[in-house]
């Protein structure tokens, strides 16, 4: 619960940020209505074509509606006060344009004439000739569907030509932005789902790459820069609808996966609904009945409602414990709200502002996006510790099973290998090494007169110190009863009898479970053309040398010759 409380109150946190954020980049960028202040009493209308009554017009309010025509006639009158402000910046919908300064075309865009010229904004920047007089501006505008709205004239505006490219900048610097960092998450996705081990994530990772890229295209298709690839209003309009319908869906496969395992949410509902909403307006469009367009309020009816309760689901997978559900809360409130302000905007005219604030929620969405990386560390901090676990075990089984139990020595199993291994070393540095084979005197007397219980305590504290004498670079091997083997890197047989005899005196001194006690000690060397019966018939006939001469002494190979 209070790691619940300290989400919740970063998430608050972040919200404020983002409405700070957005709230400034909305002053400062927001085009405000056309006030053309070079313009001799504002701009008028006229809806039908050889009818001389003209009204004014404010260019941002309400779109002018058609009126059985085809063709609008707007006009103004230029002063010519300010001759730097020399450029008009204008927005249109579904229009063809033509404009006349002083009887002549000036700027021409688009066919007049029937052509399904279509929906589609578009930004027009016109170069305005020299004027020494006030002179009369005719903007003539052609629309293909006579009784559908003519659109807004978002701004028509008067400036230096350096000024309104700034301003067209501003619009689109919040596109631009969103823009690579919708590619950038993208590419993470992509790389987290070729590269990860954990199938349940991977429908999250396409789901979160599909929403990025609808939202990318949706932010080009809002944009100007669109214009650069593609100068078709109409293309764009169907690729800004058709994504503007895709988001809620791509958005709630996200929340679908990340409510996958939660027993009340039914996020397929919400995608179904929007499917369905997203196939009758397509249909329709096709029909050519502007459905994209006409469906605009059951699309927002259907954000409101699926989203409301997607969120809802949310919040209480979130009080459960759900990472990823925490983290997807402020994303999915903030394209909500978000996208709710800019579709009213847009669709129903009803704000003062003509910026969209849709974009701002790529910005929460990022906290999503590090929700999944954690995810994605823990996982793999799971695995790593799981495997590294794994290794462990099978490391020490691999210890029990070369170790004897009694003495802890090498047992014979291991033997072989570490044979083998020597051997090896031996051929590639081209140096002989050598092996002792140590035998305890009267070993049987030990057991007869203490028991064997006390023989035990006697074998493990010989195989002990024993063990304390030798380095790493030498084996100690229990090669049976009360036999021990010692392999060892010396070269010749001086070397391996001085520490023959170094290991037999430490037994000798020392005090094997309270006893005294010694051992015979035999000494051979491994040599280019040896086999391993010939060295170890060498190395245990100088054992017996030993036994035979007097126990508690080292003989060498060469002793027990002939
Ligand atoms: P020698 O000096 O000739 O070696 O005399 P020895 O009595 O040591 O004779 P030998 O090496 O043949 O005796 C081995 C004895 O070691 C026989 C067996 O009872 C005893 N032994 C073998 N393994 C164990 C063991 O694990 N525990 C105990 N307590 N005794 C063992
Ligand atoms: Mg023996
Ligand atoms: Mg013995």
């Amino acid at each position: 619960m209070r790691d619940f409380q300290r989400i919740g109150r970063k998430g608050v946190l972040l919200l404020l940020a983002l409405a700070v954020f957005f709230l400034t980049a909305w002053a400062g960028s927001g085009l405000p209505r056309a006030e053309a202040m070079e313009i001799d009493g504002g701009w008028q209308y006229q809806a039908v074509e050889n009818d001389s009554r003209w009204q004014p017009y404010v260019p941002g309010s309400q779109p002018l509606r058609g009126t059985g025509h085809r063709v609008l006639w707007l006009r103004a009158t230029l002063l010519p006060d300010h001759p730097e402000k020399d450029t008009m910046l204008f927005s249109t919908t579904m229009k063809s344009i033509r404009i006349w300064v002083d009887g002549q075309v000036i700027y021409n865009y688009g066919a007049f004439g029937q052509s399904y010229f279509g929906d589609g904004a578009r930004w027009h920047l016109v170069k305005l000739p020299r004027i020494s007089a006030p002179t009369d501006i005719y903007v003539q505008v052609y629309y293909d569907d006579a009784e559908q709205r003519v659109g807004m004239f978002r701004t028509m505006r008067l400036e230096t030509g350096h000024t309104q490219v700034e301003r067209l900048f501003q619009y689109d610097m919040i596109y631009v932005v969103t823009m690579p960092i919708a590619a950038i998450i993208i590419g993470m996705m992509m790389v987290l789902y070729w590269f990860n081990t954990d199938k349940k994530m991977k429908p999250l990772y396409l789901s979160v790459s599909a929403f990025m890229l609808t939202f990318l295209l949706w932010a080009l298709a809002a944009s100007n820069i669109k214009e650069l690839l593609f100068d078709a209003p109409l293309f764009w309009w169907e690729i800004l609808c058709t994504t503007a319908y895709l988001l809620p869906i791509t958005a709630n496969c996200i929340l679908y996966c990340v409510l996958r395992e939660e027993p009340e949410a039914h996020v397929e509902l919400v995608i179904g609904a929007n499917v369905l909403l997203m196939f009758v307006a397509v249909s329709l469009e096709l029909m050519g009945k502007f459905g994209l367009n006409r469906m605009m309020n059951g699309f927002y009816l259907a954000l409101v409602i699926g989203e409301g309760v997607s969120f809802y689901w949310l919040v209480r997978a979130a009080r459960r414990g759900n990472i990823l559900s925490r983290a997807v809360l402020p994303a999915t409130a903030a394209f909500t709200v978000l996208g709710l302000f800019d579709g009213i905007g847009a669709h129903f005219g009803v704000f003062a502002w003509t910026v969209f604030l849709t974009p701002f929620g790529i910005y929460a969405f990022l906290l999503f996006v590090a929700g999944i990386l954690k995810t994605q560390l823990v996982h793999e901090a799971k695995l790593t510790q799981r495997a590294e676990g794994l290794k462990r075990e099978v490391e020490e089984a691999t210890e029990l099973s070369e170790r004897d139990a009694l003495t802890a020595c090498y047992n014979r199993t291991v033997m072989h290998k570490l044979f083998m291994r020597a051997k090896q070393a031996s051929v590639k540095q081209g140096q002989p090494f050598s092996a002792l084979m140590l035998d305890i005197d009267h070993f049987k007397r030990v057991n007869d007169e203490h028991g064997h219980d006390a023989g035990d305590i006697v074998l493990r504290d010989f195989a002990h110190t024993l063990q304390e004498n030798l380095d790493a670079s030498k084996y100690l091997i229990r090669w049976g009863g009360e036999e021990f083997f010692v392999l060892l890197p010396c070269r010749d047989l001086i070397e391996a009898a001085v520490l023959g005899n170094r290991l037999r005196r430490a037994i000798e001194r020392g005090k094997m479970g309270g006893l005294s006690i010694t051992c015979s000690i035999g000494a051979a060397v491994w040599h280019e053309k040896d086999t391993d019966d010939a060295f170890f018939q060498r190395v245990d006939r100088a054992m017996y040398q030993a036994k035979k001469t007097g126990r508690n002494r080292v003989c060498l190979e060469t002793d027990a010759e002939g």
